[in-house]
C-alpha cells in the first residue's frame, strides 16, 4: 500500500478513486472550493439528506420550502450581508497571495484571532512568515473582504442579485406566507436544504471550505416568552458532553449532562436549544460520525452574534483538521425577523390571542366638530381622523398634516375614560435556528467510517458506514460468471432494485477481491451466488462489517434484507 500522510490523503485517495468525490472541471485544470460528488459520492450525501429530513421535516413536521439561489439586494441589505458579511484579508508583498488574516494568525498560535479587529491583525502579523511562500510579512494592510458573489439580474444588468450565502434568508422574507400556512399560529419552522455560496478567501481544505456548499437550514418561529419546546420529554434524558462557556473558561474538558440539566443548571439558554442541541447529537450519530468525535461547543460572549442569547457548535474531530465546525444552534431572538421588517415595511408579527380578554383603561378622543370646523376648514376632517389615534399633551394635541405641523387646543376635544375589551397582541417571533453544513457532513462520515484491518490474512480498507447511509446496500455476486449463476444473480438483482435496494452485480475478478472492492465502498451485505444454489436455491449472505457469512434460502435472505438494512433484525440464520 502506498504511504499516506494522515486519514485525510488515504480518505481523499478512496474517494476520488471510487466515485466519491473528486475536484470540479478537472479537466480544465479545477479551482479551489469546488468539488463535484461523483456516483457513490452523490449517493451518500442524498441519504445524509434524507436522515436530516426524516428528523427536521418527518419528525419534527417542519415543511421544507425552495427558494432561488439568486437573491435581489433588499434581502441582503436587510440581513446585513451587504453591509458586514466579509471577512478580514491580505495580499502577502512578496508573492502576492491572498490571504485570510485571522487563519493565517491562527496558525501562529495566536489567541482568538476571530474576533480581532484590523489593527491587532496587522500588529501580530509583522514578523510572521507568509504560509504561501515563506518570508515575513513586514506590514501588511488588513481589510474587509465581503465573501457574496454577485451576479446581475435581466439584460444590461439593470438589477443586482447576489448567489444566496445561506438558506436562511428564504425563511425569514417568506415569513408573511409561511405564517399564513401555519395558520396563523406559533410555533412553527421551515426549511431548506440546498446550495449555498461564500466567495472564501483561500480554501484550502478540501470539502471541508467550498466556495459552493449544501446546506440544510431550519427556522422555528417561536413566541418571544414561550421557549419551553412542547416534546421536550423526547430528549430531555438525553445525555451527551457540553462544553460550556464556564468550561472553556477554566479551561476544563466538557461535562456530561442531560438536557434537562443542562437547562435547569442554565447552561443551555432554553429548552428549544437545548432540544436542537441533542437532536443535532442524535443526527449525527445516526449517519455515522464517531461518538467519540463529537462534541458541543458553546459560543462565547465575544464570538456570538451581539443579537443571539445562546450559540452551540456541534464540532467533529478530524484527524487532519483538529476540530471543525459542522452545525451551528442558535437562538437568534428577533433580529431578522426585524431586519426584513425594516427595510421591506412588512409588519412580521404574530397576532397572539389572549386565554382570556383583558379589561384595559383607554382614554378615548372626542372631536368637537362645532369648534373644529371653523377653525380649521377644509382640513378639520383629516385632523379629526389623525387626533382619535393621537396622545394628547400638556397644551393639545399635535399633528402633522400635509407637512404642516398643527396644534389642535384642548377646547377642541374632550377626553373620555373607557374601559374596553382587549383580546391579543402582535408579537415578533423569536428564531430558533439549526445551521447544517451537508458536505462537512459527507466529510466527516467519510473519515470517521474508514477503517482498516485484516482480512484472510490481508491487509483490507473497509468503509464501515452506517447501513441507512451507505451508497450501494447490497451486492450481488455469482461465484462464476457462467453456468447460468451469472443469470440467477441477476435475477436477485432484479428483485432487490423492486424493492427499492439500491443494487450492484458483480461478476469480475476472485470472490475475495470482490467482497474488497464492496468493503471499500461500504456495501453493508453481499449474497454470493455458488453451484449449490443452482441445487437448493441457497445463498451466502456476508456481512461487511464482522464478515461473517450465513446461509439460507435465496427468498427468506430477500425479505430479510430490508430489516436486516433498517438494523431490526440481528445477523444471523434466526433472521432467515
Ligand atoms: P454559518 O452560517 O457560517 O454558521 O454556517 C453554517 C454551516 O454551514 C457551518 O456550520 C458549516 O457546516 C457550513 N459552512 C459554512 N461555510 C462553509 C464553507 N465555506 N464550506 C462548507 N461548509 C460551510
Amino acid at each position: 500500500m502506498a504511504e499516506y500522510e494522515d486519514t485525510y490523503e488515504k480518505v481523499i485517495e478512496l474517494a476520488r478513486r471510487r466515485g466519491f468525490v473528486w475536484p470540479s472541471s478537472e479537466i480544465y485544470g479545477s479551482v479551489a472550493g469546488f468539488i463535484d460528488y461523483g456516483p457513490l459520492g452523490a449517493m451518500l450525501k442524498r441519504r445524509i439528506e434524507a436522515t436530516w429530513r426524516r428528523f427536521y421535516v418527518v419528525q419534527e413536521g417542519y415543511y421544507e420550502i425552495e427558494c432561488p439561489t439568486v437573491g435581489i439586494e433588499p434581502i441582503y441589505v436587510a440581513s446585513g450581508h451587504v453591509g458586514g458579511f466579509s471577512d478580514k484579508m491580505f495580499q502577502c508583498p512578496h508573492c502576492q497571495e491572498f490571504l485570510r488574516a485571522d487563519h493565517v494568525a491562527e496558525a501562529f498560535g495566536i489567541p482568538h484571532a476571530g474576533t480581532m479587529s484590523k489593527e491587532e491583525l496587522q500588529n501580530v502579523l509583522v514578523d510572521k512568515e507568509c504560509p504561501a511562500c515563506g518570508k515575513v510579512l513586514g506590514e501588511v494592510e488588513v481589510f474587509d473582504f465581503n465573501l457574496m458573489f454577485t451576479t446581475s439580474i435581466g439584460p444590461g444588468g439593470q438589477r443586482k442579485g447576489y448567489l444566496r450565502p445561506e438558506t436562511a434568508q428564504g425563511m425569514f422574507v417568506d415569513f408573511p406566507r409561511l405564517l399564513r400556512f401555519y395558520r396563523d399560529h406559533l410555533p412553527f419552522g421551515a426549511v431548506q436544504v440546498g446550495k449555498s455560496y461564500r466567495n472564501e478567501i483561500s480554501p484550502r481544505q478540501g470539502m471541508i471550505r467550498l466556495r459552493e456548499f449544501t446546506q440544510a437550514e431550519a427556522e422555528i418561529f417561536v413566541h418571544p416568552e414561550e421557549k419551553d419546546h412542547p416534546n421536550f420529554s423526547r430528549y430531555a434524558d438525553y445525555k451527551m458532553p457540553l462544553w460550556g462557556i464556564a468550561q472553556q473558561e477554566k479551561e476544563t474538558p466538557a461535562v456530561v449532562k442531560s438536557m434537562r440539566e443542562a437547562v435547569d443548571e442554565g447552561i443551555i439558554a432554553n429548552e428549544y436549544v437545548a432540544y436542537y442541541v441533542a437532536m443535532t447529537h442524535d443526527i449525527l450519530c445516526t449517519v455515522g460520525f464517531n461518538p467519540d468525535k463529537i462534541r458541543f461547543r458553546q459560543h462565547m460572549p465575544d464570538e456570538r452574534a451581539h443579537y443571539a442569547t445562546d450559540c452551540w457548535d456541534a464540532e467533529a474531530l478530524s484527524d487532519r483538521f483538529g476540530w471543525v465546525e459542522i452545525v451551528g444552534i442558535a437562538d437568534r431572538t428577533d433580529y431578522d425577523l426585524k431586519a426584513h421588517s425594516r427595510v421591506s415595511g412588512q409588519k412580521n408579527t404574530v397576532f397572539v390571542q389572549y386565554p382570556e380578554a383583558k379589561k384595559v383603561h383607554h382614554k378615548a378622543i372626542v372631536p368637537n366638530f362645532g369648534k373644529l370646523g371653523p377653525a380649521f376648514k377644509g382640513k378639520a376632517k383629516p385632523i379629526s381622523e389623525q387626533m382619535l389615534t393621537a396622545t394628547p399633551e400638556a397644551d393639545g394635541i399635535h399633528l402633522t398634516i400635509d407637512g404642516e405641523e398643527i396644534l389642535v387646543g384642548p377646547e377642541m376635544y374632550t377626553v373620555k375614560d373607557e374601559i374596553v375589551d382587549v383580546f391579543g397582541e402582535d408579537v415578533m417571533p423569536h428564531v430558533i435556528e439549526p445551521s447544517y453544513g451537508i458536505d462537512r457532513m459527507c466529510y466527516m462520515v467519510l473519515e470517521h467510517a474508514y477503517a482498516e484491518d485484516v482480512a484472510d490474512g490481508e491487509a483490507r480498507t473497509v468503509m464501515r458506514f452506517k447501513k441507512g447511509v451507505a451508497p450501494i446496500q447490497v451486492a450481488v455476486l455469482p461465484l462464476m460468471a457462467r453456468d447460468g449463476l451469472d443469470e440467477i444473480a441477476k435475477n436477485l438483482v432484479l428483485e432487490l432494485q423492486n424493492e427499492g435496494i439500491q443494487t450492484e452485480y458483480d461478476d469480475a475478478g476472485a470472490i475475495g477481491r470482490r467482497y474488497r472492492r464492496q468493503d471499500e465502498i461500504g456495501t453493508p451485505y453481499c449474497i454470493t451466488v455458488d453451484y449449490d444454489t443452482k441445487d437448493d436455491a441457497s445463498v451466502t449472505l456476508r456481512d461487511r462489517d464482522s464478515m461473517q457469512q450465513i446461509r439460507g434460502p435465496a427468498a427468506a435472505v430477500l425479505k430479510a434484507l430490508p430489516d436486516l438494512l433498517k438494523g431490526k433484525l440481528p445477523f444471523d440464520t434466526s433472521s432467515l
